[in-house]
Order: structure tokens, then C-alpha cells, then sequence
């Protein structure tokens, strides 16, 4: 015991850009962990942080410590492994710490709430279990609905029965006088058991199903890669594994791609498991995602699914992650913190040492490669459970007519297709109705204000919309170069396509299915209801439909204008492009009906179009990683973006070389010239880049921290400068 009782020093980390930890003295009176939330004065504002660490002594003299103001739980709020998780997430994508917190937790808490409120339970008594009233009174009528919903012996949270019961409240009063119910509180903190999976399967699998599914319970650690054609049905397998799991009483988190995650897609994995899911995504409530978050943190559910953030969920018995669509873009946080929720639920898995299984149709070409060199084991599912892969033809654009974007062969194909009561889809990655619109006079093509791109001119709301941020622009009258008045719509986006397929064939019904049409969870359900319904012949969308979606009657799909990516400066436009047109395809013939995609493309040489119907997407990767590896380029070398953003581009390329001159050479890093971005100018600032490119990972590492303590000794206001880790996107 010491002789005077002293205050431990924590470290702390806030939410603020700043790459460092605070240390401030503890409060006497509260025992402090790391992992625990604390509330400190910070820069004359109230703040909550993460301890990361409790310590003795610290280099600065103690007088010179703020006290904390109060430590807000009794218990650590995050784990080890997710303490550890948060660590090495702020390292990899250098990320200050703090600002990493802020995705491990819900927004209740980042305020500072308690996790764990009193609450009031209540539980059905003897008598409210037999209690029968002359049910054509509509009062009594409601009660009985909710004593009929529940089993005695069990306690209901207040919050429950209020939102399986709008009414509750209003009853809730005489429910309890009659003695019906009673009430209690107690600090809803209680860690539940497992429920038990079904243990009857609603499919017989397959026996390329079935040979995946044991592979992987026997193995039951490392990483696995489920490598399976679209239609081969790995959402079976994945719902078999976790039953494994589950029966073992751990919980499983599965990870899907924005778009994919439908409420039918929850619900069938529901009904097949029968325990309880929890769902989190990015338009759920705050309330909402800290009910999920608690609810994984006491074993109240026993399977997250949800999108990218649900990484972060704390679970009291995580057993298995699962990652579907591997290859996925959504998976890359592009803000903010920058980083992969692929790589990071990897990461998750090997600290919480348990297994993790990715799967796709199209592994990343890095996936292809550690297959390869087996570090993923690699587990395929070669055909679909029912029907045949489609058939593919290569339109080519300079032998074929082209009316409104649409070649004579392709309208021929929709026709002979809806004639047969089948249903096209016809994928096109541009919405609106026009990308670009010019003076007929003297030719300028009109720009946002803010950004470098063109306007978009969009005829449902009759303006122009930039796509890069939310501006609006009216229909011009006049050119604002010459003064001309006509002007002229020039490409193709979904809208146009649509006027001209309603024009082509108006006896059709035609849907379009982008992002201007579909804009919520609500939206997307009653489109894809429609669909399925036959309520559309020929179906217009953009990537949002590319994935995931299972629609047994569309047999033609027509993928237009893919061509962008071959002037995108990207070396992975063949990755991205072999990965949309397996995925595109994907959509076809998915029923007993054979299915076939037709290809609009002005390149119909370039070797992608004809080598990868031939010899399937991994051999067409595996050739492609020779190229990538014969030229160092990733997965064969490492990379880190670093772009400044300011309000000219002047300053900020001088800023960026201004840093890199005063950088110590690091040996094996290569550095690129200072570029501007594709799209060099987004809401009104500028942005330029430097790839810093290296075989050895803790070179280029290094190479970043350098530049990041430059950026740190050298803050001007107006310039910012931003590090991406393992850049998939350069625009
Ligand atoms: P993937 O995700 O691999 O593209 P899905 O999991 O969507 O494939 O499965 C494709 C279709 O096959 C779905 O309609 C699914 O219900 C069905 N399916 C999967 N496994 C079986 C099986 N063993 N028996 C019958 N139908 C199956
Ligand atoms: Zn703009």
C-alpha cells in the first residue's frame, strides 16, 4: 500500500485530427482501465475519450496534468482485441487514434452516454395469463394482444414491448393495477445465453455445397476463400457454416456490400437459422445501432449482418466472420478514416483468433494472389445449383449502327427476348440523361463551378447536376461564352437509354434502376418486388444492380458503354472491368432458362473481351498478376496515396513538393512526380497526389510517417493533407 494514495496518469485519445494520445490524471475515487470512456476538458471543451492506457508516472511534472473530469464506465467499454483492433487500424492507414474510435462507437456513446441505462422490465403475471375480457370492447382487445404475446416467466424491456406495441404506454397503467403484469428495474447489463440454431437445413446442399461447408468446419481457422461462380450458391454454404457455429453457442458477424443487404436477404437467413439477427447499416438510426451494438456486446443476438461499420460491433462470444463479396469497392471507407473493412476484418479474425471466410465470384486480383501462394485456403463451388452459365457475344461498335447509344443487333436481341415474355436488363454506368452539355455554336462544354467535370443534364428534373458534389444548375437560356441559345446533349446516361428503349419498344414496360430513382432501402425493395413480379420487361440500372440480386426470369443482359475504364489512368481498369462483366453477367439466366450478355464496346479486340469468356476469370487473374508482376505494381509492391488538397493548385502542388523536398530519402521507396488528381478540383478545392511505391511494406510505412510529421510541423489553414493506404481509386 502506498503511503499517500496518488492519481494514475491516462492516456487519452480524442476526437480530433491529431496524431498523438493526451495524458491527464485520473480521478481518486474510480479504479481506470484502458478501454474505458473518460470525460476531460480539452482545448476549453468538454470531450469524450478512449484510455488507452493507465501508467505511473509520465515525463511531464504532475502539476502540469489536468484532472479528468469523470471516468464514464465502471468497466472497459471496448476489449482487448478491439483496443488492439482500433491500434493497429490508426497504424496501417496512419489515422489518428482517436478519430479511429469514433467508428467503434455508436453515437450515444461518442456523446458520452451511459452504455447500460436502468430500465424497466416487466414480466406477465399468473393472472394476466388467464385474464379474458369481453374482447369486443377495442381497449380490452389491445390488452389481450399484448398478455397474449407474453410467456410468463420471461422479462420484457420496456423498449421492446414499446415497439412491438405502439399503444403500450397507454395501457401499461392498468396492466399493471390489474395486477396483469408487473414491473421491475434492474441495469440492463446481464450477459445472455446462445439460442440454438435449427438444426433442420431448408436445402439439401449440393455436393460441391456440401464438400465447401465441411472443408471449412474441419479446418476451423486461418482464412478461407469461398470462390464461387454467381448462382453457385455460397449464401447456403455461409448460412451452413454459421449453423456450426452457432450450435457451438458463438455468434457470428457477416459482412455484405452496401447494396446487398435487402431485408429478404436478413429474413431468409433467418428463417433458415432461427436465431436472433441483428442488422446494421448505414441508414439505420443512432438508436437503432446502439440497440445492435449492445445487443452483440450481451449475446442478445446471435448474428450481425450488416455492412462495412458492422466490423466494429462488440460481441461477448464472436466465433466466425464472414465477409460475402469479397472484391466489393463498399468494403473502402473514402472518408474520414480511410480504410479497408476487408483487411481489417482479417486483422479482427487473427487478434480474436478465430476463422474468417471471404467469398466471390470475383476475387480481387490480391486475393487471386494469396490463393496462389496459400495463404488463403481455397475452396470453389465451379456451377451454378441450377441452369448453365450464359453465353456471352462482343458487339463491336465500329461495324455495328448505333441509334441513340443502342446498336441494331442489341434492339433485335431486347426484341426477339420480351417477345418470349423474358426480361432484359440493360447495364449502364451513367445516370441521368446526358453527361455532357455543349454550345452548338461555339462548342463549350458546360462545367460545375465548384468541380473540374462536366454537368450532367438531367431531364426528369429538366437542370444540370454535378455528380461530384450536390450543385444544381437551370437549363442554360444562354451560353455564357458566345451567347448562343442551342445547345445540345451529347452521351448517353440511363435516362436517355430509357426514352430511347420506351421509344424502340413502347409497348414495353421499362424500369430504371439508379441512384436517382432508387434512393432508399424502401425504394429498392419495391423495385426489386417489381421485378420479380414481371411488372418490367426490360430493366434499365447502374452498378447498384450488378450485385447480389437473384431474378430468374431476365435471360438477356446488355452491358453498354463500359469503355470509361479504359481511359481511366488506373492500372487496375482490367481488374475492375473482368469483375463487372463476370458480375453483370451474373444477373442472366439464373432461372431454367439459359441466359446470354451481349457486349457494347468500341475495343472489341482488346484481349479482355475475348480471352476472359474463354479461359474464366481466375486463369484470365492469374495471367493478368504475371503482367502486374513483371511490372511491380500491386499486389507485387505496396502503395500509399498522398494527396493535398488547397484552394488553388499552385499552392497545393507547391505545399506537396515543399514537404517532399525536405523529406529524407528512404531507401526501396519509389516516389511519382506531384499530379493533379483525374478530377482535380472537387468543391472548390484542388487536389494533387504523390503514390509513394515500395516492395517493403515498413519502407513506404516509413515513408508516410515522414511526410506526416512534416504535414504536423507545417499546418497551414486552407491546405490538408490526406494518406490512403492500399489506394483502389485515384480519381
Ligand atoms: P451466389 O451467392 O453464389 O450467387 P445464391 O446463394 O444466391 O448464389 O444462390 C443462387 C440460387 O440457388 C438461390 O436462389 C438459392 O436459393 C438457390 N440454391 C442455393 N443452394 C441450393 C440448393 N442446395 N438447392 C436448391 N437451391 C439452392
Ligand atoms: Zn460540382
Amino acid at each position: 500500500m502506498p503511503a499517500t494514495e496518488q492519481e494514475a496518469i491516462i492516456e487519452v485519445a480524442l476526437p480530433c485530427p491529431l496524431y498523438k494520445t493526451f495524458e491527464y490524471l485520473a480521478p481518486l475515487d474510480y479504479s481506470v482501465v484502458a478501454g474505458m470512456r473518460v470525460e476531460v476538458d480539452f482545448a476549453r471543451r468538454k470531450m469524450v475519450g478512449v484510455i488507452t492506457a493507465v501508467k505511473a508516472e509520465s515525463e511531464y511534472p504532475r502539476e502540469k496534468l489536468k484532472s479528468a473530469r469523470a471516468v464514464l464506465d465502471a468497466a472497459p467499454i471496448l476489449s482487448d482485441s478491439l483496443l488492439a483492433l482500433a491500434t493497429w487500424i490508426a497504424g496501417y492507414y496512419h489515422a489518428p487514434l482517436g478519430e479511429v474510435f469514433q467508428l467503434f462507437l455508436p453515437a450515444a456513446l461518442r456523446q458520452g452516454k451511459a452504455l447500460y441505462q436502468a430500465e424497466t422490465f416487466y414480466q406477465l403475471t399468473e393472472e394476466g395469463s388467464l385474464w379474458r375480457e369481453d374482447v369486443t370492447n377495442r381497449q380490452a382487445r389491445a390488452k389481450l394482444a399484448i398478455l397474449e404475446f407474453l410467456k410468463i416467466g420471461e422479462f420484457y424491456a420496456e423498449s421492446t414491448l414499446v415497439s412491438a406495441f405502439a399503444n403500450f404506454k397507454n395501457h401499461r397503467r392498468e396492466l399493471l393495477d390489474w395486477q396483469l403484469l408487473v414491473a421491475s428495474e434492474r441495469l440492463d447489463d446481464e450477459i445472455d445465453v446462445a439460442k440454438m440454431p435449427a438444426t433442420e437445413r431448408p436445402l439439401q446442399l449440393t455436393s460441391a455445397q456440401q464438400q465447401v461447408v465441411d472443408g471449412i468446419i474441419d479446418k476451423q481457422d486461418g482464412v478461407a476463400f469461398i470462390e464461387g461462380v454467381t448462382g453457385s450458391g455460397k449464401t447456403a454454404v455461409y448460412t451452413e457454416i454459421a449453423r456450426d457455429f452457432l450450435a457451438k453457442g458463438q455468434q457470428v458477424l457477416m459482412l455484405v456490400p452496401e447494396i446487398g443487404l435487402t431485408p429478404q436477404f436478413v429474413s431468409r437467413i433467418e428463417q433458415s437459422l432461427k436465431v436472433r439477427v441483428g442488422v446494421i447499416h448505414s441508414q439505420i438510426t443512432d438508436l437503432e445501432r446502439l440497440q445492435a451494438w449492445r445487443d452483440a456486446r450481451l449475446g442478445r443476438v446471435d448474428l450481425i449482418i450488416g455492412t462495412r461499420s458492422a466490423l466494429f460491433t462488440p460481441f461477448s462470444r464472436l466465433g466466425l466472420i464472414i465477409v460475402d463479396e469479397a472484391h466489393d469497392g463498399s468494403y473502402i471507407q473514402r472518408d474520414g478514416v480511410r480504410y479497408s473493412a476487408h483487411n481489417s476484418a482479417i486483422k479482427r479474425a487473427s487478434l480474436e483468433n478465430i476463422p474468417l471466410i471471404l467469398g466471390s465470384a470475383t476475387p480481387t486480383y490480391e486475393s487471386v494472389r494469396n490463393i496462389k501462394e496459400g495463404r488463403f485456403t481455397h475452396y470453389q463451388l465451379p456451377s451454378r445449383v441450377s441452369g448453365a452459365m450464359p453465353e456471352w457475344e462482343i458487339i463491336n461498335c465500329h461495324e455495328e449502327k448505333v441509334y441513340d447509344g443502342i446498336s441494331g443487333k442489341v434492339l433485335d436481341e431486347i426484341e426477339a427476348t420480351i417477345a418470349r415474355q423474358e426480361q432484359v436488363l440493360v447495364f449502364l454506368n451513367r445516370r441521368g440523361f446526358s453527361p455532357v452539355l455543349t454550345c452548338l455554336d461555339c462548342g463549350t462544354m458546360l462545367e460545375c463551378d465548384h468541380c473540374s467535370s462536366y454537368l450532367n443534364y438531367h431531364r426528369t428534373t429538366g437542370k444540370l447536376h454535378c455528380h461530384h458534389c450536390a450543385t444544381r444548375y437551370p437549363y442554360p437560356e444562354s451560353c455564357q461564352n458566345c451567347g448562343g441559345s442551342s445547345f445540345k446533349e451529347l452521351g448517353a446516361g440511363t435516362q436517355k437509354i430509357e426514352k430511347a428503349l420506351v421509344d424502340a419498344f413502347p409497348q414495353a414496360k421499362v424500369m430504371r434502376f439508379d441512384r436517382d430513382n432508387v434512393r432508399n432501402s424502401r425504394d429498392l425493395e419495391s423495385h426489386l418486388a417489381q421485378i420479380n413480379a414481371q411488372e418490367a420487361d426490360i430493366i434499365i440500372g447502374t452498378q447498384m444492380l450488378a450485385k447480389g440480386h437473384d431474378f430468374p426470369n431476365i435471360t438477356l443482359v446488355v452491358l453498354l458503354n463500359s469503355d470509361g475504364l479504359f481511359f481511366a489512368n488506373d492500372f487496375r481498369a482490367d481488374e475492375k472491368l473482368a469483375q463487372l462483366l463476370m458480375q453483370v453477367s451474373g444477373r442472366a439466366g439464373r432461372g431454367e432458362k439459359k441466359g446470354k450478355v451481349l457486349v457494347q464496346t468500341m475495343f472489341a479486340d482488346n484481349a479482355l473481351f475475348n480471352e476472359l469468356p474463354k479461359i474464366g476469370y481466375h486463369a484470365y487473374a492469374e495471367k493478368s498478376l504475371e503482367i502486374r508482376e513483371i511490372l511491380a505494381l500491386p499486389p507485387y509492391s505496396n502503395q500509399i496515396l498522398v494527396q493535398v488538397e488547397a484552394r488553388s493548385e499552385a499552392e497545393a502542388t507547391h505545399y506537396l513538393s515543399g514537404i517532399l523536398s525536405l523529406m529524407p530519402a528512404i531507401e526501396d521507396v519509389e516516389i511519382t512526380p506531384v499530379m493533379p488528381n483525374n478530377l482535380k478540383r472537387r468543391q472548390g478545392f484542388y487536389r494533387v497526389h504523390i503514390i509513394l511505391q515500395s516492395e517493403s511494406r515498413a519502407s513506404l510505412h516509413r515513408a508516410a510517417f515522414q511526410l506526416r510529421l512534416l504535414y504536423e510541423a507545417n499546418i497551414r489553414t486552407g491546405i490538408r493533407l490526406l494518406i490512403e493506404v492500399d489506394p483502389v481509386d485515384f480519381s
